[in-house]
């Protein structure tokens, strides 16, 4: 069968070259997308009548796709559709042609791909620290920090000069860490890692902030695409910069840590996975910040302890009746943006019972209160994380605490006994009578050295007090 047989476009060679790469791209799509099954048999001739397009072009449409593996291309035969693993599946156009049609498979792949060589390039790069190396990834790391701060990054059309110089860069800085591995077979996956990255950069200019399925339209003035787009996220950037530097301080472990967490930023949009987290810590702790130039130090400080705090501890705010658990443990949740819960929530009523006549609880009607407690430190997640009150008088409904959450950090509450009298007797509407202030001394067993927590004077103003707290939270995650 031969189709009609158009006239060639009216122009130059370079027209026939780009209708021809055109319709490599159409075809490329179409069996990339299933389009044209497996073991489809293609002729010239039925492509040509398909497209519309001239033998020559048809022919070498037909070549191009062979020499990428979609197509096996014999003589006399034809073309016959090959199964993806035939494919040449690093190839640039095969892979642009997947990241249009399955975006999010491909971006899959290739996130999967870069997961598995990118932190291991940078483990590599810090050991052999090129100088060149380090000077490329510490000046694009500054500079894509710098771009990512421009006020006219997100605006449609200022920005698409910041962006594009930034997708340039983002580019040069992980090509320069593939090449810092010194790892040829490395640096010639290259490709792959750049177009993933200018993915997700195209993406954000055009102001989703929903992964799109579908391939972004060009109109990129219409008045559908929104005007904010995404910007690099904050935390990103530090991560680049923390990378460029430890390579250049040639400290391999939190060079990897580094790569490691900006992937796991790009998969999840979130730095939470706790495996992930913790080699970050240990990076950190291999990390000298005060090697960072001086302008940078506060902030990578900030962006850092904003990421290892953002897995939060269970807080349990302890002490006896009238220490101010309740009023505290309520600030300090809102100041740190955790959930609130009143431990004497969960106690069954009959416990509230004894105590509003007057019956000091012991360890056995103490028990279900305490698995209830534990049960609902159990259930807050890291992202969530909570404040919770319980007097956790004795050490062993501690260690029972303990066992829920290994990581729980505790807040005693310490104050005198007149004082917690006297501020249990005016405190109205309170089930816990001021007769029970001093049974609750009797019970009251003090953390001990080994126990992670603090004791903080019950006195101080609450604000005082969370502001200690916080603090000290803070302080750990510095140690760690
Ligand atoms: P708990 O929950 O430990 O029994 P509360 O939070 O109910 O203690 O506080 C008992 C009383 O003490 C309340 O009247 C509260 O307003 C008061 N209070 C709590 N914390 C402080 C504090 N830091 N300074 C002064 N008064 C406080
Ligand atoms: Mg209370």
């Amino acid at each position: 069968m031969t189709g009609p047989e158009p006239d060639l476009p009216a122009g130059s060679e370079d027209a026939l070259r780009g209708s021809t790469a055109k319709l490599v791209g159409q075809l490329g799509c179409q069996i990339v997308e299933g389009g044209k099954p497996r073991d489809q048999h293609l002729t010239v001739d039925a492509v040509m009548h398909e497209f519309g397009v001239t033998r020559p072009m048809a022919r070498e449409a037909l070549q191009a796709l062979h020499q990428k593996g979609l197509v096996n291309l014999q003589p006399r035969i034809g073309a016959t559709v090959q199964p993806l693993e035939r494919w040449d599946l690093l190839d640039a156009d095969v892979i642009s042609w997947r990241l249009e049609v399955a975006p999010a498979s491909q971006m899959r792949s290739l996130t999967e791909l870069r997961e598995v060589i990118e932190p291991r390039a940078a483990r590599l790069a810090a050991v052999s620290r090129s100088a060149e190396v380090c000077h490329d990834l510490t000046s694009h790391a500054r500079t894509l920090l710098a771009l990512s701060e421009d006020p006219d990054f997100a605006r449609r059309r200022e920005g698409a000069a910041v962006r594009q110089r930034f997708r340039d860069i983002d580019a040069a800085f992980h090509r320069s860490l593939l090449a810092g591995s010194r790892n040829e077979l490395f640096l010639r996956l290259a490709h792959p890692v750049v177009m993933a990255l200018n993915h997700r950069i195209d993406r954000w200019s055009y102001g989703d902030e929903e992964p799109r399925l579908a391939p972004v339209p060009a109109a990129v003035g219409a008045d559908t695409v929104q005007d904010y787009p995404v910007r690099p996220q904050p935390i990103a950037m530090w991560l680049h910069i923390g990378l460029a530097y430890a390579v250049d301080q040639g400290l391999a472990t939190a060079a990897e840590a580094f790569a490691e967490a900006i992937l796991a930023e790009i998969r999840r949009g979130r730095l939470h996975d706790p495996v992930v987290l913790a080699r970050l810590r240990a990076g950190l702790r291999q990390f000298d910040v005060d090697g960072l130039p001086a302008a940078y130090r506060s902030g990578f400080r900030t962006a850092m302890a904003a990421v290892i705090d953002a897995g939060h501890v269970p807080i349990v705010v302890m002490g006896v009746s009238g220490c101010g658990k309740t009023t505290v443990g309520g600030y300090l949740a809102d100041s740190l943006r955790v959930p609130f819960e009143e431990g004497d929530r969960f106690h069954p009523p009959r416990n509230r019972e004894s105590l509003t006549n007057g019956i000091p609880l012991d360890d056995r009607s103490r028990s279900p209160w305490l698995a209830a407690i534990a049960d609902r430190m159990r259930a807050a997640t890291p992202e969530e994380g909570l404040v919770i009150t319980c007097s956790a008088l004795r050490r062993i409904y501690r260690e029972l605490l303990r066992v829920a959450r290994p990581d729980v950090f505790f807040v005693h509450l310490a104050l005198d006994q007149d004082e917690a009298r006297s501020r249990v007797a005016g405190r109205e509407a309170h089930f816990m009578p001021a007769s029970l202030v001093s049974t609750q001394f009797d019970d009251l067993e003090p953390l001990e050295e080994d126990e992670v927590g603090m004791t903080v004077d019950a006195t101080l103003p609450p604000e005082r007090i969370v502001a200690e707290v916080q603090t000290e939270l803070a302080r750990r995650i510095r140690a760690h």
